[in-house]
């Protein structure tokens, strides 16, 4: 049983999986325990063949995203890393950047993919590249946004879809965002549904019924409570 010294991974068939204490003490006792290393820990720790560029999104909601796809690679018997640096983040596998990317895609990001050409590897006589996946999130739940002269109070985005709070939704791509005012406020009534914004001192009769802290955003005369 071919067991790496570093992770404590054997190899099964391609995969390299966590043994049990057991396959391992018995391995060692047949005198079958033949230590090596893996290709994941053999891999240059500062080498990374991809680059994931995600702009407006939440980083711990991405890192929960991130999370989920290294923990899924790694049943499959593949340990990749990613390496945050700065703003983006340094990954080890090509293939999880771009499944990485796909989901941003579904959640609505535009989606940028690029190769650089990094090296040359003489000995395999390949050419070493780096891809960058770039996901941008134009708009957010909360964002203000203009379509067909109409505006409306971003609910959600998915699959390149916005979601408004009045049940219509459009594709992002023909939607423009607006700068709105937004303040903070707290309901001072129920019935009718009155909220007090702490800046003007003004009280605003909203549409939603609601308690306590809201965020409440203006625009013309339009006004929405968050
Ligand atoms: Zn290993």
């Amino acid at each position: 049983m071919k067991v790496c010294r570093v992770c404590g991974r054997k190899k099964d068939a391609k995969r390299w999986l966590i043994p049990t204490p057991k396959e391992v003490a018995l391995a060692e006792l047949m005198s079958r325990l033949e230590p090596v290393h893996c290709e994941d820990c053999l891999r240059n720790p500062l080498a990374h063949s991809a680059v994931l560029q995600v702009r407006g999104m939440e980083k711990d909601d991405l890192e929960k995203i991130i999370l989920e796809e290294l923990v899924k690679t790694d049943k499959k018997g593949r340990r990749e890393k990613v390496v945050p640096k700065g703003q983006n983040y340094q990954l080890s596998s090509k293939s999880m950047a771009k499944r990485i990317g796909k989901k941003m895609k579904d959640l609505g990001a535009r989606i940028k993919v690029t190769s650089k050409l990094v090296t040359y590897d003489t000995q395999s006589g390949r050419q070493v590249t780096r891809l960058t996946v770039r996901a941008v999130f134009e708009f957010a739940p909360g964002d203000v946004v203009e379509y067909k002269d109409q505006v409306y109070l971003v609910e959600k985005i998915m699959g390149g879809f916005i979601y408004t709070k009045v049940g219509k939704k459009f594709r992002s791509k023909d939607a423009t965002k607006i700068e709105v005012a937004r303040q903070k406020g707290f309901y001072i009534s129920q019935n009718p549904p009155i909220v007090f914004i702490e800046e003007t001192g003004e009280s605003l009769e909203v549409k939603e019924k609601g308690k306590g802290k809201v965020e409440v955003i203006k625009y013309k005369d339009k006004i929405w409570v968050k």
